[in-house]
């Protein structure tokens, strides 16, 4: 390849409506860690909201940028179809009740690869489709273990997402000639490829439906998908390969907590190549991760300008 490999999943964002309503499943409903509350670098009047494991690990990330009142968006070909979460294999009948008592409609338990996989399949408040995935070996990751859920139960981290696509070959080519995936195997119309070993967090799978027909990305639907590098240096070999392949890449993008490249897989999905470090604690101590609204310098400034603006996040 002539550049270091991709590490795996580094975090996926999708589009919100109601910040209040996205705190409340995320991390009452999910026991996720809120890690960080800050603004969309690119539009300072909306919220981005970032939850993760205890220290907001690569890998564990799911972000928002939050849209009251935006319309909602609809999933077609060239989209995130569903994004995979992963659980502890004792933990289904755990997760398929607390879903229940808190008025989740539990869509779909269904086992997946010879039943290696089960998977419950539910919507966030705004109709984004979620999976949780079953995996021997998800207690690797601790999860938040200080969250509302037990930590036996806790969610481990980003299992996989799933890409709906009407043909399989460009991206699978994409995947495997310039980003280094292999095909892992193939199930109906599901085709699994992992980066490096694989494993929960490593994984992309692609579904092939030739009768897709274009979506919307708005609230309700992810908007790009990022994989991890392990330092600037890395990400630039990155760039510098892709762009001598004839992909369109942007620059680089300080957010503050990675450095960031986007570029558009074949079949139309939004990619990005983050960098792990420097983290979530670049502003914030451990303890006190996701309490205070988080700027950038550049926007400390307008910093009573952007507080103003925000609808509240909580109280009454
Ligand atoms: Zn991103």
């Amino acid at each position: 390849m002539g550049v270091e490999g991709i590490q795996g999943l580094h975090h996926v964002t999708a589009l919100a409506g109601d910040p209040r309503g996205n705190l409340g499943f995320y991390r009452e409903v999910l026991g996720l860690r809120l890690v960080k509350r800050t603004v969309n670098f690119d539009d300072p009047g909306a919220y981005h909201l970032y939850y993760g494991d205890a220290l907001g690990r690569p890998g564990t990330l799911l972000t928002f940028f939050l849209w009251p009142g935006g319309t909602r968006g609809r999933v077609g070909a060239g989209q995130v179809m569903a994004l995979a979460l992963t659980i502890p294999e004792a933990s289904i009948g755990y997760w398929q009740e607390r879903l229940q008592a808190y008025g989740v409609v539990v869509e779909r338990i269904a086992p997946r690869f010879q039943e290696e996989e089960v998977v419950l399949g539910f919507r966030d408040p705004d109709g984004l489709a979620l999976e949780l995935a079953t995996h021997p070996r998800a207690g690797e990751r601790p999860g938040w273990p200080d969250g509302p859920v037990p930590p036996a139960h806790a969610i481990r981290g980003l299992h996989a997402v799933t890409l709906l696509e009407t043909v399989a070959e460009l991206t699978l080519r994409f995947l495997i000639e310039e980003m280094g995936f292999r095909v892992e195997r193939a199930e109906g119309d599901r085709i699994r490829l992992k980066i490096g070993p694989g494993g929960p967090g490593a994984w992309v799978d692609l579904h092939v439906d030739p009768r897709a027909s274009r979506g919307r990305v708005a609230v309700g639907t992810v908007h790009h998908v990022a994989w991890r590098v392990r330092d600037v240096a890395e990400q630039q070999a990155w760039r510098a390969r892709l762009q001598a392949r004839g992909f369109h890449v942007t620059p680089v993008m300080d957010r503050k907590y990675f450095r960031s490249i986007y570029f558009r897989e074949p079949g139309g999905v939004l990619f990005e190549i983050a960098t792990d470090p420097p983290g979530f604690t670049v502003d914030e101590p451990p303890e006190r991760l996701g309490t205070g609204l988080m700027l950038p310098d550049w926007l400390e400034p307008q910093r009573g300008e952007i507080e103003r603006a925000l609808p509240p996040l909580e109280g009454s």
